[in-house]
């Protein structure tokens, strides 16, 4: 099987770790001067995190270095020893986006390793807006829930699961980031490319030297990243996301090395993959449209299929169903949406 028709695993150690929740060996060298150190997230649905080590002239430069907790830190330790370095030897680190298991232990490496943290501009605002006295406001999520036309005796079990993750201390990078940036890290030339959708300010990594695409949570090879979690007033997720998915076409034939699971080549394959899965949702909500028009999202959501079952839906899954239903309602009206089910028949 060539590369482009399927997804083909490159670490039979990351996956086999993987498919075990286990923790794979303490760092993988994956390409020249990089390795992958796997990080533990506490309590989490998923094991690790892969946080890139990069060897440089100057010393280490990590990308996403993982869930800011003492097991964490103790694992890049171990990672970064295994590979010949210190913690000290930290220089950057580079989050792909602002979510805890991934830009988690950067204020500690900052402090500990004088560390310069970098992500992009947009999701600095990102996190300004999710850390607002208004996004953890329970009256307007009231509204909301009001606005989505949930029955009044399901909102105390979604106001009971409404609380954020607990997110990270720091809220500024020590450079920020734009699309089409080159970061240079004395033996690693690293150009900015914005992939906004999982979150607006989410970014990917390209080395084209070592035909290498660090992909945080943009792209995994088996797992479909949520969309829209960490966004702007006024922002269309999904029409994003699919945008960039598309942006990744240049780099088909590169390795791509994800924030978790395991490294893959196979690209190509996986974007249309990912783009099926999502644009097979919005399908099913556009043909809901021509019955139900204006209906409030309860009446999308309920009529939607569900792994789970729609009654066996609770507290923060039922809160996840229908924002994704509000997500892919509002998407499927835009001539974004109707252009791309016209342009990929229903699979
Ligand atoms: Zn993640």
């Amino acid at each position: 099987m060539g590369g482009v028709s399927a997804v083909e695993p490159l670490s039979p150690a990351q996956l086999s770790a993987w498919d075990d929740a286990q923790t794979p060996p303490v760092a993988e060298l994956v390409a020249p001067q990089v390795w992958a150190i796997p990080v533990p997230i506490p309590a989490g649905t998923i094991p690790h995190t892969l946080c890139y080590a990069l060897f440089g002239g100057d010393g280490v430069h990590l990308i996403d270095p993982g869930w800011g907790h003492p097991d964490g830190i103790r694992a890049l330790e171990a990672g970064l020893a295994s590979a010949g370095a210190a913690l000290a030897d930290v220089r950057t680190v580079i989050a792909t986006h602002f979510h805890p298991d991934h830009l988690g232990a950067a204020a500690e490496l900052r402090e500990r390793c004088g560390a310069r943290v970098v992500f992009s501009r947009v999701e600095q605002q990102v996190l300004h807006t999710e850390t607002s006295a208004e996004a953890t406001d329970i009256s307007a999520y009231r509204e909301t829930l009001r606005g989505w036309g949930v029955p009044e005796p399901r909102w105390d079990e979604l106001i009971a699961s409404f609380g954020r993750p607990s997110l990270v201390a720091s809220g500024s990078p020590d450079l920020a980031v734009d699309d089409g940036d080159v970061l240079d890290l004395s033996g690693h030339r690293l150009h900015v490319l914005a992939t906004p959708g999982h979150t607006e300010g989410h970014i990917c990594l390209i080395d084209e030297e070592r035909g290498l695409l660090y992909s945080g949570d943009h792209v995994l090879p088996r797992i479909y990243s949520g969309v829209g979690i960490g966004v702007l007033p006024g922002s269309d997720a999904l029409h994003d996301y699919f945008h960039s998915l598309d942006r990744l076409a240049p780099y088909d034939e590169f390795v791509v090395l994800p924030g978790h699971e395991f490294r893959f080549r196979g690209l190509a394959a996986r974007r249309a993959q990912v783009a099926a899965h999502h644009l097979r949702r919005t399908r099913e909500v556009a043909a809901l449209a021509d019955e139900l028009g204006d209906a409030p999202v309860w009446d999308y959501a309920r009529r939607l299929t569900w792994t789970a079952g729609w009654s066996g839906m609770s507290g923060f899954w039922l809160h996840s169903a229908l924002r994704q239903t509000a997500m892919h309602r509002d998407y499927a009206r835009t001539a974004s949406a109707r252009a791309r089910l016209g342009a990929a028949p229903p699979a």
